[in-house]
């Protein structure tokens, strides 16, 4: 039976757990070492907010190494936005990363900062009419070698998968369509 830990220290936790309990799916908060430790689970979302504090939260928390010996030891993860961020191996516009496991190359911000918001329709892994929601998100400026693009719109990647790793641009959990938190489901 598939479990996924949410990272729930700030921002859209709350949405992908409704979405996972639509679809069946048990999920659980992850706001604290004991939260995770000696439990067994099967996928890990991270969610969209705001990485920079995130991170800084990852850090003081204690969690972040352990988090990233999960992602790198091949624990299905999925980030969405500041989860994307989170996990891209560089980021175009900064100079620090965060993860840094996938091997993909992000600009932050990249529909900038303020009147960044919007909704568009998108093919997504073939699938059609994938409702997509951007918020100050960032995108994908050019991907490494064994990385899958799942989604592009405006000339612009937006979804891409590596390995145990899915990251997205939008927030299909603040949509009512479960199709992506499906197919990374399947990726377990
Ligand atoms: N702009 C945010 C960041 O840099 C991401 C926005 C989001 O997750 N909706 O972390």
């Amino acid at each position: 039976k598939k479990k996924i830990g949410i990272l729930a220290v700030q921002g859209a936790f709350l949405e992908h757990g409704n979405m996972l309990e639509r679809i069946g799916v048990e999920s659980f908060e992850i706001r604290k070492k004991s939260d995770y430790q000696g439990k067994d689970f099967s996928g890990l979302i991270l969610p969209g907010g705001e990485s920079t504090v995130m991170g800084k939260l990852l850090n003081d928390l204690d969690m972040f190494s352990d988090l990233k010996k999960m992602i790198d030891s091949g624990m299905p993860v999925f980030g969405t936005c500041a989860g994307m961020i989170m996990l891209a191996g560089n980021i175009r516009n900064e100079n620090y990363t965060h993860f840094g496991s996938m091997d993909i190359n992000i600009e932050r911000n990249g529909y900038g900062r303020q009147l960044g918001s919007f909704a568009v329709e998108g093919k997504f892994a073939g699938m059609r009419d994938v409702p997509m929601t951007f918020i100050r998100a960032p995108y994908i400026e050019s991907t490494g070698k064994d990385v899958a693009v799942l989604a592009e719109t405006g000339g612009r990647i937006v979804a891409a998968r590596e390995k145990n790793m899915l990251v997205t641009s939008f927030h299909p959990e603040l949509t009512d369509d479960t199709r992506v938190h499906e197919y990374f489901l399947n990726m377990i």
